[in-house]
Order: C-alpha cells, then structure tokens, then sequence
C-alpha cells in the first residue's frame, strides 16, 4: 500500500516531534482514523483530553444513558472479526458497555501506544513556509504534523447555562454531559433537574426511581417515542451477523440515515386516517428513531408531519394521567422530527408517580437558583441536588475550543463566526491540511455516527494515499467549492422543516450563536456518492500542490 513519506515521529528541523498526523480526539473516529493510518504506514499520535478512550461515552455516563441507535447498528464495520465476535447484550447498549467496547477496540487493535490520554489540543497553527501543523497541547509540548485530523466530536462541548445564582448552590451540580466518574446516589434527596431533551428523557426515569422528590424544569417539550430496550437473543445477534454484509450496506448506501430499516413507500396522506394510525401503532410498537420512517414525507410536509405529532400527542394523553402535565408534556411548537427525536424508557410515564413534578418555565425561565432551590415565576423548589441536562455547543463548539489558525494566521473562528463554512463538511479553505470528521456541513448527527465516521475516516485515508501516490504535500478546499457547497447544504435544509425548529443542529440553543442549519441533510448514501464522485475526479473543488512546487516556492 502507498504511503506518504513517513516521518516516523522523528524530531524535524525545528527540533519538536514530527508526526504525519495529530488527531485529535480518541473517540470512535479517532481510534478508527488511527487504525487506517497505521495501516498506511504513517506515524500518527492522538491527543485525547479524558482519562480513557470512548469519547462522548467516556464523558456522558449520567444514569440512563444508552444509544438511541440499535447497538448491532451503532457498532463498526470495518472489522468483520470485530463484529461477528462482540457480543451486544441489550437493544440499546448501555453507557458502560458501549465504553468497554471502545476500550476492546483499542487493545484489540493495539492503539493505546499511540493514544495520549488526560491532553488537550490548545492550538494548531499552520506554517506556510513549511506547510506543516504545529501543534500545542496542554503539557506544555509542540509537535508538528503534515496533518491534523479532528474527530473532536459534534456532541461534546457540554453546555452550562449562564443561570444567576448557579455557583452559590449549596448541593452538588451535574451536568449530564460531563458526569461524575464515582457513582452518584441520589437516594433520599430531592433532585431537580434541567432540561427536556435526549440527556433528561432518559435519566428523569432512572432518577425518579432514587430521588425522594424530582422535580423536572422544562422550558420545551419534546417528542420521544418508547425504546422497548429489551436482552438480545442469541438468535437475535445471529441474524444480523449472518446478514451484516446486507445490512452495512444498506444502511451505508440506502438509508438516508444510516440505520438499516424498512423504508416507507407512501405519503403519509396517501392514507386514510385508520390505515394511517394503524401505521403509526406500528412504528410506536417497533420503537425507536424509525418512527420517522413511518411515512416518505413526515419532515417534508407540515401536514403529514401534523398527523404523526397528533398521534405522539396522543400517546402522551393516554400515558400521562394528570391532564394538565399531559398538556404540558405535549410539544407543539415545533414539527415532530425537527429537533432530534428522543427515544425513552417509561420517560412520560415517570410524571404519574407521586414523587416527581413537572415545572413549566417556559414563560418564566429559571430566575435564579437559590443556595437551596430552584426560583422560576416567583416560586422556589427546595431541592438539595441539581442535574443541568442542558445540552451542548454542537458540532462546532469543541474545534472553537482549540485555537486554529491557517492561512495568513487567520483563525478557524475568525472564518467561522457566521457559521461554519466547510467543502463537504471535511476541510475548510484557508486551512490546509486539515480534515474533521464529521464536521458541519456532512450528515453526521443526522445519522448513525459510526456509518458517518467510518465513511469520513475511509474516505480521508484514501485521499492521503492518493495525494502520496502522485507525490502532493499539501491539500486546501477551493474557495469557489466551499461556497458552492455551503449554498447546496443551506438549499437542501430550506427544502425540510429542520429550520422551523429552535434546535441545536440550528445552533439555536447557544446565545449569539449563528442560526444555521449546520449538518447536511442529503442522506448518507447520496452523501458517500457525492464524495466518492470528487475522488474520483481527482479531489475535485481541492487544491492540490506537489511537494517539490511547494518547497520550491519557499527557497524563491
Ligand atoms: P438538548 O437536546 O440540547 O436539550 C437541552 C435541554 O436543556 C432542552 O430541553 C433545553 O430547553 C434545556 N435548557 C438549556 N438551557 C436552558 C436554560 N438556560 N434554562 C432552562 N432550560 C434550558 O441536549 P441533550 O438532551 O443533552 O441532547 C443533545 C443531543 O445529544 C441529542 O439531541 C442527541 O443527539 C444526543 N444524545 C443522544 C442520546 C442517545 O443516543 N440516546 C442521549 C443523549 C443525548 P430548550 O429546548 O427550550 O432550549
């Protein structure tokens, strides 16, 4: 296999260790972003700022936490060994087992050597004399690098709230997005938590089951549709391994979303209201995100939307037996669909049990909290412990974090503070060299990550091949490509009714951020086509310069 000239972490000219490539992040992208570099042959380190592998999952361990995609989905495909032996023991994995099956990965593949845990990247700059990345990380060393790679995560930068009063709360605060190691107990204390979205719906319940009182803030209501997390059967794990090779490439080339599942044919008012309940009952039974596919137009069509909001709507009603938390439970200020659906265990049926509440703070938001309480519309609730489920700074928030600067010194931030602006959602122009995983502008979050990741990672170990077989150094996004596709991504989401919602994929949910629809909504499998079209055009919209114009321009 070709293989850029490797560097082999030799010390360069300038003295610091030179890599081929940082990544940074040893998540799921990370670890596989590292696994086909190794295979090239380059010398790669990876800066991960938690204390293990994992990612996301090493961060949000909050009670309840489990993948919202099925675990013999949302696992990798790049190693069949991998995948015909891990055993998934439930539907949705939870939190500890997804994280012990990223540590698996990581011996199994033998990558922790060149893991460095407990490191942040602070700052890449980009030498355009040498055309290399110097890299800062938080003990205090520089490294330089042809490349670096972000696989940094859309869903890690937790998010607190700027609440007055927040740092004079007596009890403990969590933030779901950044939990405790050591076990928390909320036994016997009255618990408030904050927030309604994916974090909350699935920890309230467990929560409640611990708490003396719990008592739920929520600003929004949102949609969530039963898991019926159950064990797996042998059986059941033997079925999708004798079919994975179908099913990974279904879910790589046919679903929109990157899980493989039965696909809708109709309109949801191509039928009448019974066939079309029956349907919804259906999918409610089935469980899970595939609700959405119950029909072809549900995040099209406000009208056919509307019916499948009715029936979730409905469902509250019937599960919630106080009529008014019912109300309040039942969203309507957004179509179903368009802010990420959640997928729950028992989460409305929580609200019947004695000891939970249910504020509404829309009107109101949180005033203030108190040393020992929570004050919305003029009313404190005592509570001796506090869960923020606020959410994150999406798909941008962790690359802000790391002080970027490419061409011309200019800051990645700087280029993006009205919106990240990416060819493809893999480089942005003015940064040369430098790929992200999944970032703005790709499917990412609106699909099964690791379909996303592996399809990224594939794609930018093939490039580096491709660039070393025809002797290129250096690889920038065109300006005109960038804007091109910045324009497509835009046009597709207006197509949808993704905008009609606050959400984070709109960056809504950070103040001041740019209200833009930040991941690409063409679906996986046209996705992987457009960009397995650019490669085959030679890396078309990228700029390509040979190593030897490059060096030749520097001794000019
Ligand atoms: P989120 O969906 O952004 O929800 C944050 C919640 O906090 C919202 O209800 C928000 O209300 C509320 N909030 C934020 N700031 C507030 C404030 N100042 N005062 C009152 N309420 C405030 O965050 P998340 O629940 O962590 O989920 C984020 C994403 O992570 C999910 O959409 C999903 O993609 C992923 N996730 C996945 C899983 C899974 O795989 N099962 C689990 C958890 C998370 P507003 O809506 O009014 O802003």
């Amino acid at each position: 296999m070709s293989a850029l000239p490797s560097m082999s972490g030799k010390d360069d000219a300038t003295g610091l260790k030179a890599y081929d490539v940082v990544v940074v992040g040893a998540g799921f992208a990370g670890m596989y972003m590292l696994h086909r570099l190794r295979g090239q042959g380059l010398k790669a380190r990876v800066y991960e700022q938690g204390g293990d592998v994992g990612g996301t999952w090493y961060w949000n361990r909050y009670p309840g936490a489990r993948c919202d995609v099925e675990s013999m989905q949302y696992s990798y495909s790049f190693s069949d060994e991998l995948q015909q032996e891990w055993n998934w023991s439930e539907r949705y994995a939870p939190q500890p087992e997804i994280l012990k099956y990223a540590n698996h990965v990581a011996d199994r593949f033998n990558l922790r050597g060149d893991i460095q845990l407990n490191t942040r990247v602070d700052r890449a700059v980009f030498d355009e004399d040498t055309n290399t990345w110097a890299v800062a990380t938080s003990d205090g060393k520089t490294v330089t690098a042809k490349f670096v790679v972000l696989a940094t995560g859309c869903l890690s930068n937790a998010r607190v709230p700027d609440i007055r009063g927040l740092k004079d709360f007596r009890g403990e605060v969590y933030h779901t997005g950044h939990w405790p190691h050591e076990s928390v107990d909320f036994t016997g204390l009255r618990v408030g938590v904050i927030g309604t979205g994916s974090s909350a719906i699935q920890s309230v319940p467990v929560i409640a089951q611990q708490a003396r009182h719990l008592t739920v803030f929520q600003r929004t209501p949102n949609f969530s549709i039963p898991a019926w997390n159950a064990e797996l059967t042998a059986e059941e794990r033997e079925a999708f391994r004798k079919n994975y090779p179908e099913i990974r490439r279904f879910a790589r080339e046919e679903a929109r979303n990157g899980i493989y599942a039965e696909l809708p044919d109709r309109g949801a008012l191509d039928d009448g209201d019974n066939a079309r309940r029956a349907k919804y009952e259906q999918r409610w039974e089935k469980g899970g995100l595939t609700f959405m596919l119950a029909y072809n137009n549900l995040i099209l069509d406000k009208a056919a939307n509307d019916t499948a909001a009715d029936f979730v709507r409905d469902k509250i009603a019937e599960i919630v037996k106080d009529p008014e938390t019912a109300k309040l439970l039942q969203p309507d200020n957004h179509p179903i669909g368009s802010k990420r659906i959640c997928v729950d265990t028992e989460y409305y049926a929580t609200f019947n049990r004695p000891n939970v509440t249910l504020v509404d703070i829309r009107a109101s938001g949180i005033e203030a909290i108190l040393p020992n309480a929570v004050r919305t519309g003029a009313k404190d609730y005592e509570i001796d412990a506090l869960v923020l489920a606020t959410g994150f700074d999406a798909m941008t928030g962790s690359v802000a974090r790391i002080d970027i600067r490419g061409r011309g010194e200019k800051t990645l931030n700087q280029k993006w503070a009205e919106g990240p602006k990416t060819y493809l959602g893999l480089m942005s122009e003015g940064f040369p060299n430098l790929f992200i995983v999944t970032g703005p502008g790709s499917p990412s979050v609106l699909s099964n990550m690791i379909v996303s990741i592996e399809q990224h990672v594939d794609w930018i170990t093939d490039c580096l091949s491709w660039m070393r077989g025809r002797g290129f150094g250096t690889m920038e996004a065109s300006k005109e490509a960038e804007d091109k596709w910045v324009a497509h991504v835009n046009e597709v989401a207006q197509l949808t009714l993704y905008p009609q919602a606050n959400s984070w994929y709109m960056g809504a949910n950070i103040p001041g951020k740019p209200r833009i629809f930040m991941p690409y909504i063409g679906g996986v499998g046209v996705y992987r086509r457009i960009c397995d079209d650019v490669a085959a055009k030679g890396y078309e919209g990228f700029a390509m310069t040979a190593k030897e114009r490059a060096q030749a321009a520097v001794a000019s």
